[in-house]
């Protein structure tokens, strides 16, 4: 008989290890909470305007190349995808903006332009985040991390030698503000902390891998919209046989103390020889599972990621002078993260993100239309929380205006997502977006592993656990369980 593992929640990484684990021959159930698979990449229509309310760039696609492969199924078949041409249109608060390219040549054009000191300091910064990548990628991103027997093998030693190359000793801020002169482009690249929802005066440096992976590896929109990945993943699963069942909350994962037994759903008890969890790994621990009270406090204590507020507006005009990808920066970013993670309260003067997905594909607004997913970072939820939506609504429009787009006569359809909300229809823990903040030097070891250090056979995958949010990360995190899992089956 087939071992039997039931998946907790369909986001991106439970999605994955489902797919992994029927390839290798399990027998996979998966129950999802929601009505819809996919978890934070999710899609919403209103009217005739159709927007993707999650994810709206996708990064290091050979990751999904490699499990569309794993699968027996051919990506770019079932998922063409358009290397973004620019990056992202950043407007400044100074009244400047920049086009940002993932194409040497394109990108030092436009620096010349913009800041023709620092075409060099470009160069060297990329150089220097390509290191990053060379040095941290194999071991932080690619390997269960936690699994020592792994980590130590002689494979990983040149990695290990070279562990100051990653730079992780100063803030990320710091190595930028070490690289540039041009406060704008502090300012750009201290951004890619928000990446993985983290303050860029907090975060260690090492974080700047993040500016390789855009800048050179490129970032990419998936044709017809991102949650075409969903769907397409969906499909897959299905093909290969998991058991996919939404609208059916996991209510207890079943232990003896020592090991998993199977999971109770709200009419009946289910067993398996492993639980993979993709919900949030502290609120598994807060709602889902008796007893280990003490690591339970210890995983309340890591700092949550930032929050977002993201308003879907259904424009009325063309907006021809942005981009699919836009940025509109604040005019004081230390103060901005300083509410955000300090006070905790939301940023007067907040940095503003538009996406408008319609620029790719023209059926997702009305003719003239423009689909803008615009969102802001928010602290995580508290139990008196420092903001009001009406408040930051303005802030939002505010920003924009002062950036030359003037929107608040021309929304058409209008539905704000909150933290609130995050924490509502995807349980992560207190509303923040990217599982656990990278805001001190040793997050990447305090992130919760892929496999549980206190019952055996229970696993973990997504954003909450290791190696992170975002969605090749947490594709990457369902391979890494998924493998895990197949490792002890095989040695049974
Ligand atoms: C607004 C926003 C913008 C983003 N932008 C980007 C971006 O541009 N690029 C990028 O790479 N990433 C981005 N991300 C991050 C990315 O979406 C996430 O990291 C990723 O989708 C999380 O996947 P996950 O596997 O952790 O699962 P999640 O999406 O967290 O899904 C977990 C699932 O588990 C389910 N669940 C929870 N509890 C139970 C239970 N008891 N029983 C059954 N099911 C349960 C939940 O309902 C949910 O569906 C963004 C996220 C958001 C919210």
């Amino acid at each position: 008989m087939k071992p039997k593992v039931i998946v907790i929640g369909g986001g991106l990484g439970g999605l994955s290890a489902a797919i992994r684990l029927a390839v290798a021959g399990f027998e996979v159930q998966l129950y999802e909470r929601n009505a819809g698979l996919g978890g934070k990449m999710n899609q919403r229509r209103l009217g005739a305007y159709l927007f993707d309310t999650g994810p709206t760039l996708l990064t290091m696609p050979f990751v999904l190349d490699e499990l569309f492969a794993v699968a027996g199924f051919d990506r770019q078949l079932l998922l063409p995808l358009t290397r973004l041409a620019p990056l992202c249109r950043y407007f400044f608060a100074d009244g400047s903006r920049l086009d940002a390219h993932a194409d040497e040549a394109r990108m030092l054009a436009a620096l010349k332009d913009f800041a023709p000191g620092e075409t060099e300091s470009y160069r060297r910064f990329i150089q220097y985040s390509a290191r990053i990548y060379q040095r941290a990628s194999e071991v932080f991103l690619f390997t269960p991390l936690h699994e020592f027997r792994k980590v130590l093998r002689p494979h990983f030693w040149p990695s290990l030698w070279h562990l100051a190359q990653i730079d992780p000793l100063r803030s990320m801020h710091r190595a930028v503000d070490r690289h540039f002169t041009d406060p704008r482009l502090v300012q750009l690249f201290d951004r890619y902390a928000t990446y993985n929802g983290s303050d860029p005066y907090q975060a260690p440096a090492t974080l700047n891998i993040i500016a390789y992976v855009e800048h050179v590896l490129g970032g990419y929109y998936i044709n017809g919209g991102m949650y075409r990945l969903v769907e397409v993943l969906r499909e897959i699963a299905s093909k290969l046989g998991v058991g996919l069942h939404s609208g059916r909350p996991v209510k207890k994962i079943v232990h003896d103390g020592r090991k998993v037994l199977g999971v109770e759903l709200e009419d009946k008890s289910e067993s398996a020889d492993y639980v993979l969890c993709n919900a949030d790994v502290v609120e598994t621990f807060n709602t889902l599972i008796e007893g280990f009270a003490r690591r339970r406090a210890a995983l309340n204590r890591l700092e949550p990621s930032l929050s977002g507020m993201v308003f879907l507006w259904g424009i009325s005009l063309p907006l021809q002078e942005l981009e699919q990808h836009n940025v509109f920066f604040s005019a004081d970013y230390q103060s901005e993260f300083n509410c955000l993670v300090h006070e905790r309260r939301a940023p007067d003067d907040p940095t503003v993100y538009v996406a408008i997905s319609a620029k790719a594909d023209a059926g997702h607004a009305p003719s003239g239309g423009s689909n803008c997913f615009v969102m802001v970072n928010m602290p995580y939820l508290q139990e008196e929380n420092q903001w009001q939506i009406a408040k930051v609504r303005a802030a939002v429009l505010r920003r924009l205006r002062k950036g030359g787009l003037d929107l608040e006569a021309h929304i058409e359809y209008e539905e704000i997502i909150t933290p609130d909300d995050f924490y509502g229809m995807y349980r992560t823990n207190r509303g923040g977006i990217y599982g656990i903040a990278s805001n001190d030097r040793s997050t990447a070891f305090k992130r919760p592993p892929n496999r549980s250090r206190d019952l055996r056979r229970l696993y973990f995958a997504g954003g909450s656990s290791h190696p992170g949010g975002g969605i090749p990360l947490v594709l990457l995190s369902g391979k890494m369980a998924a493998e895990l899992i197949t490792e002890e089956a095989d040695n049974c």
